[in-house]
């Protein structure tokens, strides 16, 4: 079975209750990037990309575009199996990553929908009908950051995490202790993030005047040689998210135990063939890791949860999806949804997400 056609549309996705507020970005609405791969059986596939605007990461939404249309055409004719396809991407283009996860997606659901087998399957195999998600407090006034807080832990999520940066490090600080004063006790694990966006002397401050809060430390700084700088220096944990762009950087801050753990995105790490790699490094040196995106919908949603089900859940820390800032879904039922802070894997062939492609228009590009 080999690739036949390929068509590349644009979809907006606007922030339900926006913005949504991080250190270095407020977002209003993403513009999301799908993918569709027919075979010359006749089956489709589809996939996602969707960077959380254009300073987050060094991704954006045309960047994705552009990358997926160099792409393209040395990708018709090529065999429907994941690492096939990886190899033809990187002949292709250099680095692109969140670019080439759409198309691994895309193939994944291909190959499930042709061998009647859940995307999972193909993955390693789910191992749970559940996945626990966690729940992202955006940047905000710290007694209403605490307030939904307790809320979220009402509704059922084991895991917490705050948003901070951008602001006087002081108000970030009143924000971890007025949270940790509605939570302490209740089981929820607690994470702060600080997207990149403090400097060490503010990420260092933060760990010190919270030494009594169990909370992980997540990519608090810009550079790999900050989180190096900090470690240390500290008693918290510490988790890379932002700065593991790649393999190679995971098996380097794992293999020198520069981090605790990660928080992991499947496309910026190149999308399911290379989440599962990354998985198994993980399971290998006991790190733990979420099974996220920075954004998406229906497609990458069901990315995130299939490969998520797959890992040793003592190591999972929790899937983060955009599904609940996102008004409807992509087809005719609604898609992957987080209830009482967890999230039924789907188990239908390939990813199992139905599509509806009149939503999206036409397409941007076809070969
Ligand atoms: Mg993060």
């Amino acid at each position: 079975m080999k690739i036949s056609s390929i068509e590349i549309y644009r979809h907006d996705l606007p922030v339900k209750n926006g913005p949504y507020k991080m250190a270095n970005a407020e977002v209003w609405s993403l513009q999301t990037t799908l993918v569709r791969l027919t075979s010359d059986t006749g089956l489709s596939g589809w996939g996602e990309t969707c960077p959380v605007g254009p300073t987050y990461a060094e991704a954006h939404a045309r960047g994705a575009q552009a990358a997926l249309q160099q792409m393209a055409p040395a990708l018709i004719g090529v065999e429907v199996q994941p690492l096939t396809v990886v190899r033809a991407m990187n002949g292709a283009l250099n680095g692109h990553n969140y670019a080439k996860a759409a198309i691994d997606i895309a193939i994944h659901d291909l190959l499930g929908k042709d061998l009647g087998v859940s995307a999972a399957t193909l993955l390693g195999g789910a191992i749970t009908e559940m996945v626990p998600s966690y729940y992202a407090l955006g940047v905000g006034d710290p007694d209403e950051i605490a307030r939904l807080a307790l809320e979220k832990q009402k509704e059922g999520y084991q895991r917490l995490q705050i948003k901070l940066g951008g602001r006087p490090v002081d108000v970030d600080i009143e924000s971890i202790r007025k949270v940790w004063q509605k939570i302490a006790g209740t089981g929820m694990r607690l994470a702060v993030d600080g997207n990149r966006g403090w400097t060490t002397r503010d990420a260092l401050r933060v760990c010190r005047e919270c030494p009594d809060i169990p909370f992980v430390l997540e990519q608090p700084s810009n550079r790999i040689e900050d989180l190096e700088k900090i470690r240390p220096q500290i008693q918290h944990a510490l988790y890379m998210d932002e700065s593991s762009v790649d393999l190679a950087t995971v098996i380097r801050a794992a293999g020198t135990g520069l981090v605790d753990g990660f928080g992991m995105k499947v496309t910026r790490i190149g999308g399911l063939q290379q989440m599962a790699a990354f998985r198994d490094i993980c399971e290998a040196v006991n790190l733990p890791h979420t099974c996220d995106d920075a954004w998406g919908g229906d497609i990458i949603s069901a990315a995130c949860t299939l490969i998520a089900a797959t890992v040793k859940p003592s190591l999972l820390e929790g899937v983060w999806l955009a599904a609940p800032m996102i008004e409807g879904s992509y087809g005719p039922n609604e898609g992957v949804r987080i209830r009482d802070g967890h999230i039924r894997v789907p188990d239908s062939p390939g990813l199992g997400v139905e599509i509806d492609e009149i939503r999206f228009g036409a397409p941007i590009a076809a070969w």
